[in-house]
């Protein structure tokens, strides 16, 4: 069944710019200034939409409005400066702005409609657009990442792919479960407005499309956020988006010759250069403990046993300070250093027994390995979850073999 409902010039032919319009009131409130008009060309804000901005111009003088809102079913702008007069105005609408929202809807409605075919169970929760950038909330679940890139690889297909955006109007009764709407919309209204892209995503919409996937040009995700188990996304498409890549990708290429790498290792710099900046976190607060507290050194009986827990430390510049320091004789004197790695070393002077004696078979029964010379020896761990646990492990045992 076709039923006919007063469509807006925003639905029927939303790339027109330029209207003859009649100014009905100018009401000042607030700092602002609402001027209501007698014609629907204007897109109000809602519905998860900005509304729209353009100048009227009346007697060759503009008027910028910076928002479009609905009140008592009648189009109010909203303005900076009060018009002149009430009357005829030529209105200019904002078209890039106006593109813009129409390329980030359309792109939500794709990119909501691939998350819905993955999982279900998402409800679609708050949503803006407006001529800039847009956010989608979806309910009930955190997606990984990872799901959500190779959901915008699909959006991006679809756009490649020139889907045709279609929309009509049609009775509510109609509408079945292929159809995405929100909560309540079939009951609360008789008509319904179906926006299709393709035989893709079906769903009811009173907003502003492209007519053609193609004119959405690029989508890109520049953020998600786990928000109390619901996953908050942002996305800019056209121009944006492609301007957004474009800068990205130059501040990598700029970097590129500062410092030699080439661009696909970008990821795995960035990991590194995070490990680093954790194990200086980790080396300044060792050093700052071992400025308040002195080394860790006790006597057990004639043998000086020395043992730090080094998170952040190289094992090699343990190596290099370890011949510089001035030790005692005996001692033995144990390091072990944490990291993406876990090392020990171990040192002994004047010690009536190799280095060895004294760590080999405790370190391979906590399931390291390792080896040295007769007053140094080398070791190492992988996967270690917590070494500050298994450093005080080792040094109970180590004491206990030097007591024998
Ligand atoms: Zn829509």
């Amino acid at each position: 069944m076709k039923i006919m409902i007063a469509q807006p010039y925003y639905w029927t032919d939303p790339m027109k710019g330029e209207f003859e319009v009649e100014i009905e009131s100018i009401l000042e409130a607030n700092g602002d200034c609402y001027v209501r008009i007698n014609e629907q060309v204007t897109k109000p804000a809602g519905g998860g939409q900005a509304g729209d901005k353009g100048i009227l111009i009346i007697d060759e003088k503009e008027y910028g409005f910076i928002d479009t809102k609905l009140h008592d079913e009648k189009t109010v702008l909203v303005m900076k400066s009060s018009p002149a007069r009430k009357g005829k105005a030529l209105l200019k609408l904002d078209m890039s702005w106006r593109r813009a929202m129409m390329t980030n809807h359309t792109a939500e409605h794709i990119f909501v409609g691939v998350m819905k075919k993955k999982y279900p169970e998402l409800i679609l929760g708050w949503i803006w657009v407006d001529g800039v950038h847009g956010t989608v909330v979806l309910e009930g679940k955190v997606i990984p990442l990872e799901e959500i890139l190779g959901t915008e690889t699909k959006v991006n297909r679809l756009i490649h792919d020139e889907v045709a955006v279609t929309t009509k109007v049609v009775s509510a009764a109609d509408v079945d479960e292929s159809v995405r709407a929100r909560e309540g919309v079939t009951s609360k209204n008789d008509a319904i407005r179906l926006v299709n892209v393709g035989e893709f995503d079906s769903s009811a919409c009173s907003g502003i499309h492209v007519t053609n996937t193609r004119d959405i040009r690029a989508f890109k995700i520049t953020d998600v956020k786990a928000q109390e188990g619901n996953t908050h996304i942002e996305f800019v498409t056209g121009e944006i988006a492609v301007a957004n890549l474009v800068e990205t990708y130059n501040i990598a290429l700029t970097r590129k010759y500062s410092y030699p790498y080439e661009i696909e290792q970008l990821g795995a710099i960035l990991d590194k250069s995070k490990t680093l900046q954790i194990s200086y976190g980790e080396a300044v607060d060792k050093i700052l403990q071992l400025m308040r507290e002195g080394p860790n050194k006790e006597q057990l009986e004639t043998v000086t046993f020395w043992h730090e827990y080094l998170q952040g430390f190289e094992i090699s510049t343990l190596r290099h300070l370890i011949k510089e320091l001035k030790l005692t004789e005996p001692s033995v004197t144990l390091f072990l250093t944490s990291g993406k790695k876990t090392n020990i070393v171990l040192w002994t002077k004047g010690m009536p027994k190799d280095a060895a004696h004294y760590i080999t078979d405790i370190v391979e029964s906590l399931g390291g390995r390792g080896g040295g010379s007769a007053d140094a020896y080398t070791g190492g761990f992988t996967e270690v979850e917590n070494p500050q646990e298994l450093f005080l492990m080792i040094v109970e045992k180590v004491r206990k073999r030097i007591l024998e």
